[in-house]
């Protein structure tokens, strides 16, 4: 098991994710990705994009607006049924979700003891007064009001006027967006079913009770699928779909046992692809606009059922960020290290320079990592020692370092050999390579095959 904090105190030194606002004191259970943060995020979004749109001929993409017309959450039931029952205290004013409140551990001053001041756990009773708690659990003091729904769904104005009229919504799922484009991807891309819609986009939920770091947060990039399907076939494809999802993760790296199908009943499965279907409906009820399929076999016209193989670009980003980290002694000191599959790492190639004094050698360097960034996202770094230049490398998941040394750019008692150091991550194997060959030799580095390159080019000793 990861140490949560170690990961946590990770992405926050070495760039990939701040608190929101943090030098105001942060913003609850909001988080911004920071320059490694963005590199990863983009190339989860990218993969899931190229593999489940662009490789498919079955799937079309979308990127819908965030606000949306208020009628379409009163369709969606969002409106009236997207809450949860809260209980406010009257003392301290704090929030808690009526239906969680005795999970939480709580407060007591205990009649029993004096007034003496206890944290219990959620759902004990003191072990002093026999007492379940009915107070407020964090203060211990305030009567609690009666249960009232709140809705999640963050409210805002459109336009100048801040009035009832001009109410709309920051969209709580992007699934909409695409429900509502039905019509309009059908008829501009002529599309057959079984087809899908996809998009990435973010989403907003005013939830009460976020947390755990960035896998439950009031605002978080969706990666949607919506896949129409003839009812009837919606059980077949429902598996195909959460056999394809489930073999996406492993193949950028995920470990299988990492991975966890949580299956649906059988009714709620028949439920779920028809509730989908249910949301289609509404939406041509209350717009007035069909939003239906004519089936060329059987000259009908039908509502799709919908699968919804959807992921969330944040709990996938955090979901591969603590499975590559790894500890390991190396020499008798830690190392740590992101064990990210290249497609996925925020940086493909560091080039180090070992002696940042000698230019012939600074110049090189630089001129290589020019070269390499037309292909990949490359890095120059001189402001280590070269041990310390490859933990840093390691520690955010780039899979290979180049380093130019003498040899490469040659002195007075040697001629150049045009040739520099590539240092495998993962194994910490280094092979030597030509300038001239380190573009391809890297394009086949980057297709995970460093065995068969060390084979190749032979490992230098070290
Ligand atoms: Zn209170
Ligand atoms: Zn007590």
């Amino acid at each position: 098991m990861v140490d949560m904090d170690k990961i946590v105190s990770l992405c926050k030194r070495r760039g990939f994710i701040f608190q929101s606002s943090e030098i105001y004191g942060g913003t609850g259970s909001c988080w911004d990705y920071g320059p490694l943060g963005v590199e990863l995020k983009n190339n989860v979004k990218r993969l899931w994009w190229r593999d489940c749109v662009q490789s498919r001929s079955d799937m079309v993409g979308l990127d819908a607006s965030i606000l949306m017309h208020p009628r379409v959450w009163r369709a969606s039931g969002h409106l009236d049924h997207f809450t949860d029952p809260m209980v406010d205290c009257r003392a301290c004013k704090r929030r808690f979700r009526a239906d969680k409140i005795d999970e939480e551990e709580w407060v007591h001053y205990c009649e029993a003891t004096k007034g003496n001041r206890f944290t219990i756990p959620g759902g004990q009773a003191c072990k002093h007064c026999h007492h379940l708690r009915s107070l407020c659990p964090a203060c211990g003091k305030g009567e609690l009001t009666e249960a009232r729904q709140f809705n999640l769904m963050f409210k805002t104005f459109m336009g100048p006027v801040e009035d009832d009229a001009a109410l709309t919504y920051l969209r709580p799922e992007t699934a909409q967006g695409i429900f509502v484009n039905f019509d309009n991807v059908l008829q501009s891309m002529r599309m057959k079913l079984p087809f899908g819609i996809a998009q990435i986009g973010k989403a907003f939920r005013n939830e009460i009770t976020p947390g755990n770091f960035t896998f439950r947060t009031r605002e978080f990039e969706q990666m949607e699928i919506e896949f129409f399907v003839m009812p009837g076939t919606d059980e077949e494809w429902h598996q195909r779909w959460i056999d394809e999802r489930f073999a996406w993760y492993p193949r950028y790296g995920m470990r299988k046992e990492n991975l966890r199908l949580r299956e649906h009943g059988k009714d709620e499965l028949a439920h779920y692809a028809k509730r989908t279907a249910d949301i289609l409906k509404q939406h041509a009820q209350f717009s007035g606009t069909a939003l239906e399929y004519f089936d060329e076999e059987s000259k009908q016209k039908l509502v799709p059922y919908v699968i919804e193989p959807s992921a969330g670009a944040d709990r996938a980003t955090l979901a591969f960020l603590v499975d590559a980290y790894h500890e390991e002694e190396v020499r008798e000191e830690k190392r740590v290290v992101l064990r990210f599959h290249a497609e996925l790492a925020p940086l493909k190639i560091a080039v180090l320079p070992l002696l940042k004094k000698n230019n012939r050698i600074v110049e090189t360097a630089k001129q290589l990592t020019a070269d390499l960034r037309r292909r990949w996202h490359a890095v120059y770094d001189d402001t280590a020692s070269i041990g310390r230049l490859y933990r840093r490398q390691d520690e955010v998941g780039t899979p290979f370092c180049v380093t130019v040394d003498v040899q490469t750019v040659g002195d007075e008692k040697a001629a150049a050999d045009d040739k520099v150091t590539i240092r495998d991550r993962d194994t910490m194997e280094q092979v030597r390579v030509p300038i001239d060959n380190l573009e391809p030799v890297m394009t086949e580095l980057m297709a995970g095959h460093w065995s068969a390159v060390a084979c190749r080019l032979g490992l230098i000793k070290n």
